[in-house]
């Protein structure tokens, strides 16, 4: 028998998530279409399983890995694809064109290597500006050059205009970008791409002609303060395993590495098949939310490379071979990231390839 670890990926949860996003984001009688994120592995989900359960479902599939968007059309995906970072060398320009990929386009010099390609058909792109993040794309200074190479550049198919929004769930919110966008954009009439999943759930309004929801569509939220659940949102990625063992110490006894946990009263404690190798993060201290046989306790002492051990003492049903729950359905991954001071979105992606996957919900 393998280690009793398991990630089990409700794939109706993620159709159910990507129908939430596109309700979200129709205003009005105006409906957007969405990219559904799928980069990193599709948030450490899966690409392919993740993009099958959307095959008839998505308007498009927007990534940032070449090879995996070719993978994708190879798979027979016929949607739109967007490279979120659109080619890195001159040799990327051909695949792209060949494999009907939609770039973004962050920098002029990608704009002359489209011209240098010679391609057969004009490649679409997304203009990506800088409205205030500094990390990708074109600042105001730079939008007169643009401008100018788009007009005389034949070798360019069909523009969208592209911006990425750096605080959608903080106080600072989302004016003082769009304001930027609008004064960058003056007079260019294109459709418009923004919102990420933070701005379809805080403000629709920004959802235009295509939206871009990533973490949502994982069944996280994308806000310290609002639940996924409150949000209409389903868990995709449920993290299980086992209790291997419970040691009944005493007083003063501790656990683990470097003893950081110390009991202060007779206390059992459950051994859990699941360490940092698996992909629990390392960094998460004593007390942070676990689920066992469908009841909250809490992490104690360090998590190890193979287990991490938790209090069972409120739990006198529990014991070895007992279910847990490190994130996911019942526990939401969002409160684990918080006990261990990130965002859900990197215990996603740092699943270990370790870990046995069973795919539920087609
Ligand atoms: C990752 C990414 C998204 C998705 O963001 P979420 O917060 O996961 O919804 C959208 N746009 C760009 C450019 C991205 O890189």
């Amino acid at each position: 028998m393998p280690r009793p670890i398991q990630a089990r990926i409700d794939l109706s949860a993620v159709q159910h998530n990507y129908l939430v996003a596109k309700q979200q984001a129709s205003v009005s009688d105006s409906a957007a279409k969405a990219w559904a994120v799928v980069k990193a592995d599709a948030y450490g989900h899966g690409l392919r399983r993740v993009a099958e359960s959307l095959r008839g479902i998505a308007d498009g599939f927007a990534l940032l890995e070449i090879e995996a968007a070719v993978a994708l059309r190879e798979a027979g995906f016929r949607q739109p694809i967007l490279l979120l970072e659109g080619f890195f060398e001159p040799v990327d320009v051909p695949v792209c064109a060949k494999y009907g990929l939609t770039v973004a386009i962050h920098r002029i010099e990608q704009l002359h290597m489209i011209r240098a390609a010679a391609l057969p058909l004009p490649l679409p792109i997304y203009i990506k500006l800088n409205t205030g993040m500094n990390r990708l794309g074109f600042t105001q200074e730079q939008i007169p050059a643009l401008r100018q190479e788009l007009a005389r550049n034949t070798a360019v198919g069909p523009a969208t205009l592209m911006m990425h929004f750096a605080e959608a769930d903080g106080v600072r919110g989302i004016d003082w970008q769009l304001e930027r966008f609008h004064r960058m954009t003056d007079g260019w009439d294109l459709p418009v791409c923004m919102a990420n999943s933070a701005a379809i759930l805080r403000y629709p309004l920004t959802a235009r002609d295509w939206v871009r929801p990533g973490i949502m569509l994982y069944g996280a939220s994308p806000f310290a303060e609002i639940s996924a659940e409150s949000l209409g949102l389903r868990p995709v990625m449920t993290l299980g395993s086992r209790i291997l063992a419970v040691q009944e110490i005493q007083p003063g006894e501790r656990v683990g590495y470097g003893g950081t946990f110390e009991a202060s009263r007779p206390s059992r404690i459950g051994i859990v098949a699941c360490g940092y190798a698996d992909g629990y993060p390392r960094h998460a201290p004593s007390g942070a939310p676990i689920l066992v046989n469908g009841r909250r306790t809490t992490t104690v002492g360090r998590v190890s490379m193979d287990m991490l051990a938790c209090d069972l003492t409120d739990i006198p049903d529990a014991g070895v071979d007992s279910p847990v729950v490190l994130w996911g359905e019942g526990m939401p991954a969002d409160e684990v990231a918080a006990a261990a001071g990130t965002i859900s979105y990197e215990l996603f992606c740092a699943l270990a390839r370790r870990v046995p996957v069973v795919e539920v919900g087609l």
